[in-house]
This record gives structure tokens, C-alpha cells and sequence, in this order.
């Protein structure tokens, strides 16, 4: 299939990476372009938040060399973002000015942070955490801080407090909710997943709310909250992110926390744009509506479904989730989507370390979460895509893996 102005994807992330790897994979010869306005190679975002990075030798994440997108005849411009797309012209706008027609534009725009909301967040010595640049700068500040408060308890926060407590800080975190991850685990795999980080010497201070960050000189010295005042030399907030969609809301493509798609990923406003990844809200069999993921799995996953498509397949899109946080030698794996779960039971796995906690919605599993069990997770992954369910008396006494095991064997024998 060969067109004259080809294919535009706007965003060098993980899933725009993704759309033009399958479609040069599945032998589509027209034009590629991907407009980046980061000025790194496509890379990686889960490793900024686990390692302790030290300087630009210390993190190597792009995803594939320069060489790839050469030897595929990808034009990859980087450092110019897109201002606007001209839907009527079927054409891309840079802020240089720079015109970029296409015949099918891929928007993978992905997620920003949402920002710290507070008096002092401008301080210097208050970092977020998305981009290379973002993880560069906080591990130079690691170098030096001794006192670290991170504001959110979610998957990033709980990620960099424990990349924080290995090179010796005393770390601190604030979370406003009463509990750690709450929009992302159960209540119950929490409550361990809590007493793990504060056994490695983590303070957890939930139901808290950040007032205000105070420093002196143009630097942070202290986190102001509703229950007290924390030292601080380093401030890292992870507060949960809102999806780029704004270039698809101001060219009239309907948006609503995300850009709405249909099952294959196109705009259910304009057939000629399809959006993926982390900015892509869309139909899912395992959701009861429209949902927007945040993870690897997805963005690689919708990127592919999008190349694939069109390079001429047709599949609606139909991954099973997954997702996994690594928060210092805790390992956090969740299969499925679990809200809205009617039931949660936790199931103790052969080493104390290993825990799994399996969601239920009208006696169907729908998720599973596990804690430093990866077969365990694989099993699960296994399980949740196939047609026949699981139902709470399947388990009763077992495991999934014992589950999928004895599965196997019965296919095996009809
Ligand atoms: C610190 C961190 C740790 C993470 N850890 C995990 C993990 O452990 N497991 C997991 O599954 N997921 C993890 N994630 C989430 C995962 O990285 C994202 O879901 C994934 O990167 C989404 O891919 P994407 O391509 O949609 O967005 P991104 O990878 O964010 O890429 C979007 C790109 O588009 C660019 N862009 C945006 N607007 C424009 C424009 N107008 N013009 C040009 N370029 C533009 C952005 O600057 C960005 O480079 C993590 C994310 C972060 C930030």
C-alpha cells in the first residue's frame, strides 16, 4: 500500500515508537513521520523512577538505536512540537512553522503531570517526574539530599522513595488519600504492600494534605501539611497525570479526558486520526465504558493494533491489561482491570514474600494483583484472556497457577 503523503505520528513515546515499528513490520512502504518534541531518541519512562541514576551515562533507556529508524526509512524529527493540526488540509503544524501533510496522523501525545497545586511549588529543589531530563535532575539532587518528602502515594512515589531510601535518604511520603494507591490496588494488597515499604525504613503518612512547600533563598527546606511540618532538602511529587489531548480538542475531535476512539482506535470524529497510549480513551470488552490506560503494555499494544490496521488489518482492540511497578525489591504486577470489583480475596503464596489478591465481579475473576509473584501474574495473564471464566470455587484451596495448570492438561487430554 504506497499513498502519496503517508502516515504522521505526532509523539516519540512508547506507543507512537510502537505504530511506526508495526508498520514497517508489516510492510507498509509509504512514508513514516514522527514529530518528537523531546530532543532524546524514543525511550523508556518505567526505568526513571526505578533506578538511582547518577548522570546521562547512568541511564541508558532508549528503546532501540538511531540505526533502526534509518535502516526503515522512519523520518524521525526531534525537538519541534506540533502547535495544531489542519484536519481540512490533512496537515500537521510545528511551532517552527514547519508544515507536515499526512494521509492517516497517529496522535500518541501521551500524559502530563498534573502540577503541584501549592504555595512554594516553584521552589528550587521541587522536582516532578515524566521525562529523561525530569529523572537526570532528580538523581543529581539525590546526590546531595539527605531529607526527602514525596507527595503521592502512587506507583511513581512509592517507586522513587525507594530509590531514595537506597542512597541513604530519610524519605517521607504524603499521600492525601487514606490509603496508598487507591485508584490502583485493592484496599487489601495495599495494607501489605504499606507494611513492606515501612519495614525498609519509608515513613507513609496518609490522609495528609500538603498546605504549602517553604524554603529559603530560592531553595525548598520544608513540607507544610495539615499535620505537621516535614525537613526537606529534595521534594518529588507524583500526583497522577492528564492525558495530552488538547492539539485533538482544538481541531474539533471529540475529547473527554482523553481522545475518544472507537474499537480500532480511530476517532470516532475523524476516520483519517487514530490515538494510542497513555492521551487514547477507548472501548475495552474487559470495561464496563470507555477507559484511558497509563502503561507500557497499552501504548505497545495500541501501536501495534494501529500499524498493524493500517497496514491493512482489521482487529478491534482487545489486550488483556497489564502492568508492573517495581518499588525496590517489591515487585507489583496486576493483570486485569479491577474496578468495579464486588469481591477481593487475598491468598498467601509458598514464601512469605508472595502474596496475590484476586478480584471478583459477579463471581467472574477480573483482576489479579501480586506481590513478588511473577508466576503467579503469568498465570493470571493466562487465565483472564481466555473465554471460559474463573469463578471463586475454582480457587478455593488453589492458586491460578495450579488453576492454569490443571487447565492445560485438560486440553490436553480432550
Ligand atoms: C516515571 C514513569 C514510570 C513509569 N513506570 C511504568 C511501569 O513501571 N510500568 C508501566 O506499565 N508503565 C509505566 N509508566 C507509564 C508508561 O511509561 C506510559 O504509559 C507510556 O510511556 C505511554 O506511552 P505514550 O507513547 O502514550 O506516552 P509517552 O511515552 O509519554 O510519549 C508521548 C510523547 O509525546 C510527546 N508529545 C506530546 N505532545 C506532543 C506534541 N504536540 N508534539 C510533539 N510531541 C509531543 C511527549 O513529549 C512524549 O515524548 C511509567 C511512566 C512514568 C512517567
Amino acid at each position: 500500500m504506497t499513498s502519496t503523503a503517508g502516515v504522521v505520528v505526532v509523539g516519540g513515546g512508547q506507543a507512537g515508537f510502537s505504530v511506526v515499528s508495526a508498520l514497517r513490520g508489516a510492510g507498509y512502504d509509504g512514508p513514516v513521520t514522527v514529530l518528537a518534541d523531546e530532543r532524546h531518541l524514543p525511550y523508556q519512562r518505567p526505568p526513571l523512577s526505578k533506578k538511582a541514576h547518577t548522570g546521562p551515562d547512568g541511564l541508558r533507556v532508549d528503546l532501540v538505536p538511531e540505526s533502526f529508524y534509518r535502516e526503515r526509512d522512519i523520518d524521525l524529527r526531534l525537538g519541534d512540537d506540533v502547535i495544531a493540526l489542519d484536519r481540512t488540509a490533512r496537515t500537521v503544524i510545528t511551532r517552527t512553522g514547519t508544515r507536515v501533510p499526512y494521509d492517516h496522523l497517529v496522535l500518541a501525545t501521551g500524559a502530563r503531570n498534573r502540577p503541584l497545586p501549592v504555595p512554594g511549588a516553584e521552589l528550587a529543589g521541587v522536582h516532578a517526574l515524566r521525562s529523561l531530563d525530569d529523572a537526570l535532575a532528580i538523581g543529581r539532587a539525590l546526590s546531595t539530599a539527605r531529607a526527602v518528602v514525596v507527595v503521592g502515594g502512587g506507583f511513581i512515589g512509592l517507586e522513587l522513595a525507594q530509590v531514595a531510601a537506597a542512597r541513604g535518604a530519610h524519605v517521607t511520603v504524603v499521600e492525601l488519600a487514606d490509603r496508598l494507591l487507591s485508584r490502583a490496588v485493592s484496599a487489601q494488597l495495599q495494607q501489605h504492600l504499606r507494611e513492606r515499604h515501612e519495614r525498609s525504613g519509608v515513613r507513609i503518612l496518609t490522609g495528609t494534605a500538603v498546605q504549602s512547600v517553604e524554603g529559603s533563598e530560592g531553595r525548598v527546606r520544608q513540607v507544610v501539611t495539615d499535620r505537621g511540618t516535614l525537613p526537606a532538602d529534595l521534594v518529588v511529587y507524583g500526583i497522577g497525570a492528564a492525558p495530552r489531548d488538547e492539539l485533538a480538542r482544538d481541531a474539533g475531535l471529540a475529547v473527554d479526558d482523553g481522545v475518544i476512539v472507537d474499537e480500532r482506535l480511530r476517532s470516532i470524529s475523524d476516520p483519517r486520526i487514530s490515538a494510542v497510549g497513555d492521551c487514547a480513551r477507548h472501548p475495552h470488552p474487559h470495561a464496563a465504558g470507555l477507559v484511558r490506560l497509563e502503561s507500557v503494555q497499552n501504548a505497545t499494544d495500541q501501536g501495534v493494533l494501529v500499524g498493524r490496521r493500517i497496514a491493512g488489518a482489521s482487529e478491534p482492540y482487545a489486550s488483556l491489561p497489564w502492568f508492573w511497578s517495581d518499588q525496590g525489591d517489591i515487585k507489583l504486577q496486576i493483570a486485569g482491570l479491577r474496578a468495579p470489583a464486588d469481591a477481593v480475596h487475598l491468598v498467601a503464596g509458598d514464601s512469605p514474600e508472595r502474596l496475590a489478591a484476586y478480584a471478583f465481579r459477579d463471581d467472574r475473576l477480573v483482576a489479579v494483583e501480586t506481590l513478588n509473584w511473577p508466576a503467579e501474574h503469568l498465570a493470571a495473564r493466562r487465565l483472564l484472556g481466555r473465554d471460559t471464566p474463573v469463578r471463586a470455587a475454582d480457587l478455593a484451596g488453589s492458586t491460578l497457577g495450579a488453576l492454569a495448570r490443571a487447565r492445560r492438561a485438560t486440553e490436553v487430554r480432550t
